[in-house]
């Protein structure tokens, strides 16, 4: 492979190819005009050592002529049709870019510069950051050089020679010292209080801090940078079980921290192996693909070669293939995008370790299960498996249950029920109120408390109901739902976040995984189709234990759920509307659940029953 001498161009070269280049090079012939390159590295040099440092080593670089591999026609595809050379020769003209606004700007879901933000074309040889250009190589090394130097003030370097020592020798968990001075009964207790059920054999005990599961310093760097100072309650008992190597289904409320507990273990189990790819998680939408790669690179910052790489719909397919081929580790697919690419042969993966099944109920329906049991097909079968979600059906369990092998179900929280730190009211209106209902709600201060999450059961009926809400109240609202392109998706998210809205009408797209965090209020404008989907959208207002309020509208167009309400939103005690609690529908779903069940335990054979049954088997014989 052909790469320049200190920025490695994501693109990889074809051996021959390369060769020729390198030749063409040791005989002292640019491919580049030279004299620009080293006009623009002066300037760069120039710049950079105004904040007083030094750039020698990079105007180096700079001045000599960098070589560009002759495949560039792949990598083109990524910088648009207007940039896109046609013959070989105009493809050898593509130079690195020395400055930062040389770059374009990002597509969404692309690799974003560590320091300017644009388009982080390059991977820095010496960090493995995504980089944009030479420049923001320079800076990025300088800020790199910063942080060392403080590290080492703080007295990290030390440590850091122990997380080096570390990284050469393999890693396997135990439990820590402290875990293990602790008796049974503490661990007992400990589990009582935090809502922690295990089911499976050798569970190791939870940790109760990071720093018991003994990371690199890296990591525990990155984990205090992130914000994440003691483990979350599913944190404390999946990361050790995940470390362990075991196959795990796990459920823990939304917004618990589910994504960090089962990429600690991903990294750990990678960190070492020189296969590419060697993990892949698998998620149901692109907007929960992209969000969890973020909160991934938080994580691996600073480890060596840990990349990854997003393969989801929606993105144009020829950079995602472009950077498949950078020897990445970890790979964060939605299904589609990546049976695709395994249909053109562009992806192997049988190297993978370790997989992950995010929200598993969602990937194990009609519609996913098919594409989900395709991939997994692929893998050897000696990989570590996690799935993982908020709510898991029996019938998913079941399911989820053959995919695993001698796992551990961990379950945190209520199983099933809505998170228990948002306020949920539901409210009867019927069909041509609801507009009415929502207006009141969002005029009411008591209430109203921007970005507000509405929920609607179709797309036109988000953009018409969107409009609405804008002509009525002024509010700045926007539609959210599958037809809009994936440049508006990640404009509307951003714009949430960044609290440019004040109301988002949305289908489920936004209900499942995704992280949120200023939603304060819920609105269920149409009750969703199932109590999970209900459970999920409830959570978008209560990320991380913050306490938020969902607000549901119920009539008897949803009348096949009443039951399922009672049954899980009750325990939580919340009021229900009196029209729900006396329908006829729901004591006729309660009189036949009652039935069956009644069926289930007559078909138990019992000490109690045994005679009734032998006689019931008597008469029915006599009778024939
Ligand atoms: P998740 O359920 O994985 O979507 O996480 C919800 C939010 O909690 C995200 O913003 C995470 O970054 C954050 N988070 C996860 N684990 C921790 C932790 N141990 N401490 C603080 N924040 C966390």
């Amino acid at each position: 492979m052909f790469l320049p001498r200190s920025l490695k161009v994501k693109r990889s070269a074809d051996e021959d190819e390369s060769t020729a280049k390198k030749n063409k090079l040791s005989s002292g012939e640019s491919l580049l005009e030279e004299t620009t390159e080293v006009q623009d590295c002066k300037s760069a040099t120039k710049e950079t050592s105004a904040s007083g440092c030094s750039l020698n080593e990079v105007a180096q670089e700079c001045r000599e002529p960098v070589a560009i591999p002759s495949d560039l026609g792949v990598a083109n595809t990524s910088l648009g049709k207007d940039n896109q050379n046609t013959d070989e020769d105009s493809s050898l003209e593509e130079p690195i870019k020395s400055f930062s606004k040389l770059q374009r700007w990002a597509e969404p879901g692309e690799p974003i510069c560590v320091v300017c933000g644009r388009y982080g074309e390059y991977i820095c040889d010496k960090t493995d950051e995504d980089v944009c250009s030479l420049e923001c190589k320079a800076k990025h090394l300088l800020q790199a050089q910063e942080k060392k130097k403080k590290l080492k003030s703080d007295q990290l370097m030390k440590a850091e020679s122990q997380a080096e020592t570390l990284l050469d020798t393999s890693y396997s968990y135990k439990d820590h010292s402290f875990i293990l001075g602790l008796q049974d009964e503490q661990i007992r207790n400990l589990k009582l209080q935090l809502g922690i059920a295990v089911l499976g054999q050798q569970v190791p005990r939870p940790i109760i801090e990071f720093e018991h599961c003994g990371f690199p310093e890296t990591l525990n760097h990155n984990l205090k940078n992130s914000g994440y100072e003691v483990p979350t309650p599913i944190q404390m008992q999946m990361i050790p079980v995940g470390l362990l190597g075991k196959d795990i289904l796990a459920s823990a409320d939304t917004g618990s921290g589910k994504t960090a507990a089962f990429l600690l273990p991903v990294i750990m189990k990678v960190l070492k192996e020189t296969e590419t790819p060697s993990a892949l998680i698998l998620a149901p939408t692109r907007e929960l693909a992209i969000q969890i790669e973020r909160q991934a690179k938080e994580l691996m910052a600073g480890l060596p070669n840990m990349r990854t790489v997003l393969l989801v719909g929606g993105l144009p397919l020829p950079p995602q293939l472009h950077r498949l081929k950078q020897s990445v580790k970890v790979i964060i697919a939605t299904p589609g995008r990546l049976l695709e690419i395994l249909k053109q042969s562009s992806v192997q993966l049988h190297g993978i370790k370790i997989v992950v099944v995010d929200e598993v109920d969602t990937m194990l329906k009609m519609g996913f299960q098919q594409q989900v049991l395709d991939i997994l097909e692929g893998i050897s079968h000696d990989h570590q498996t996690i799935l993982v979600s908020a709510t898991i059906p029996v019938g998913i369990e079941h399911l989820a249950n053959q995919l695993l092998h001698d796992f551990i179900r961990i379950m945190v929280g209520e199983k099933n029920l809505p998170c228990s730190n948002v306020r949920q009211i539901i409210l009867w209106v019927e069909e041509p109120s609801k507009k009415k209902k929502l207006f009141e709600i969002l005029n009411d201060k008591k209430l109203f408390k921007p970005p507000v999450l509405v929920f609607v059961d179709c797309k036109l009926g988000a953009d018409l109901l969107s409009d609405a809400v804008h002509k009525i109240t002024g509010l700045q609202c926007i539609s959210m739902h599958s037809e809009k392109s994936q440049v508006e998706r990640t404009e509307i998210l951003q714009g949430l976040l960044q609290e440019k809205y004040e109301v988002i009408v949305s289908t489920g797209v936004l209900g499942r995984g995704l992280d949120l965090v200023n939603v304060k209020l819920v609105v269920n404008f149409d009750m969703p189709s199932s109590m999970d989907e209900y459970v999920h959208q409830v959570g978008r207002a209560g990320r991380l234990g913050h306490s938020g309020t969902a607000i549901t509208f119920i009539n008897n167009n949803s009348k096949k759920l009443f039951w399922d309400v009672v049954k899980r939103v009750k325990p939580t005690g919340t009021i229900l509307p009196p029209q729900l609690l006396n329908s006829p529908y729901l004591h006729d779903q309660k009189r036949r659940e009652q039935q069956r069940l009644k069926q289930l335990q007559n078909s138990l054979v019992t000490g109690d029953n045994i005679m009734d049954i032998i006689r019931k088997h008597d008469k029915n014989n006599s009778q024939r």
